[in-house]
């Protein structure tokens, strides 16, 4: 099964339990209590003796478990956890993972919400420093003896950067620290973290892997890389059986369990429809994005475009070596920055607004938004300027959008 292509192996993973009734789709699981034939069944869901039973919804339903086999299967992992939203497995995998007196070194180049939690660890004790990730050789050095985990995006958000994936991941390796991998912008269609030694992968549901913009999810995926036999921090009660399940045992239950928030089978079943149809769409958003950015990168009105696949990228190199494409975000400046808001609202076809991976495209000044809180010091760090524009390109017919930018930049 595993010689299958990606579609074919997304489209027919429900199989894997059996379908009741043998539904072609997964149902939509609502209960939230699940009963028993008998007290002691009841009692080994508790104990953990009974395996593959449900419980109590805020653990997992048999929908959400149908989602969590899709995303495994996809980034080839051991196991997966699906949480209520991308931030939730984020911030999930911090707090179950990490204690006080830990120190995580970030890449500098994230979505601005990771990196306002960043700030919530710190006031809880736990040392956190971002590092230009582009250069392996800096990470190496930013490496503590309480370092415990490194974290990075595949390409972040705004700004398309793209870490030393694979010197992180040898480094991570040699040192024994968890790596996790934020997979949103790339997907599992693009990238596997798994390729370069990702111990975790997390992966906003929300964004291309629904793809429909109408049901919120995130996603942490084990690849069964890490040794948690080695990993100080786990909890005795997770320290049971085979230790390649301890990290995804500890995660759902500290981190889904006890702080709740849950996805609802509605919406694991919403996000299922949609993943099965990544790569159509991945594929054509991703052409029309490239098409889009050497179009704006030849335009005399534009000063800058940042975009993976483009050779003018600092990291186009790491770019073409690690990614099937360069995805479907992009940003840009224009040479005239205090005109970048008239000239948004001259484009008659991408919607203002935020968010990504909708079929929409959808578009959005950085600065003045969604890293506004940021403030201009983090900003400047994150390589953010004030005119910078960002571009979650949809599936609008590619010769639409070249005509409505064109016109606009006129
Ligand atoms: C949107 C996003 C998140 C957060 O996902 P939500 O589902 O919106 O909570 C995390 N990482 C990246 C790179 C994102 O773009």
């Amino acid at each position: 099964m595993a010689t299958q292509g990606f579609t074919t192996g997304i489209v027919h993973s429900d199989k894997t339990f059996g379908v009741e009734h043998g539904g072609v789709h997964k149902p939509i699981h609502t209960s939230v209590q699940y009963g028993f034939d008998t007290v002691e069944d009841l009692i080994g869901v508790f104990q953990g003796t009974l395996k593959g039973a449900y419980n109590y919804a805020r653990q997992g339903t048999p929908t959400t478990a149908a989602l969590e086999a899709k995303i495994t299967r996809m980034e080839d992992g051991l196991g997966s956890i699906c949480f209520a939203t991308g931030m939730a497995a984020i911030s999930a995998v911090f707090l179950t993972l990490l204690r006080a007196g830990d120190h995580l070194l970030a890449s500098k180049f994230v979505f601005g919400n990771t990196n306002s939690i960043f700030g919530t660890l710190r006031d809880l004790g736990i040392e956190v420093t971002t590092v230009d990730a582009t250069d392996a050789a800096k990470v190496a050095a930013a490496i503590q003896p309480n370092t415990r985990m490194v974290f990075v995006e595949t390409i972040a958000n705004p700004g398309t950067q793209v870490p030393d994936l694979g010197g992180i991941g040898s480094l991570c390796a040699d040192r024994g620290l968890v790596y996790v991998v934020d997979n949103t912008i790339t997907s599992p269609l693009l990238f596997r973290p798994k390729t370069v030694n990702a111990s975790l992968v997390v992966n906003s549901l929300t964004k291309t892997i629904a793809g429909h913009g109408s049901a919120m999810g995130g996603a942490v995926t084990d690849t069964g890389i890490f040794d948690w036999s080695k990993y100080p921090n786990m909890f005795a009660a997770y320290r049971k059986g085979d230790a390649c399940q301890w990290g995804l045992t500890q995660i759902r239950k500290k981190g889904l369990r006890d702080m709740g928030a849950s996805m609802s089978s509605e919406h694991a079943h919403s996000i299922s429809v949609g993943a099965e149809t990544l790569a159509l769409r991945v594929g054509q958003s991703s052409a029309t994005a490239l098409q889009l950015a050497k179009f704006l990168e030849r335009h005399p009105a534009v000063v800058r475009v940042h975009y993976p696949m483009l050779e003018s990228h600092p990291q186009h190199r790491l770019a073409t070596k690690y990614f099937a494409a360069g995805s479907w975000l992009l940003s840009f400046e224009l040479r005239d920055a205090a005109g970048c808001l008239a000239f948004v609202n001259r484009l008659r076809i991408p919607i203002k607004a935020t968010g990504l991976g909708d079929t929409r495209t959808l578009i959005i000044p950085v600065a003045p938004t969604i890293f506004w809180e940021a403030g201009a010091a983090v900003r400047a760090e994150m390589g953010i300027s004030d005119g910078m524009i960002r571009l979650s390109v949809g599936l609008e017919d590619p010769a639409d959008l070249l005509a409505d930018f064109a016109q606009a930049l006129g």
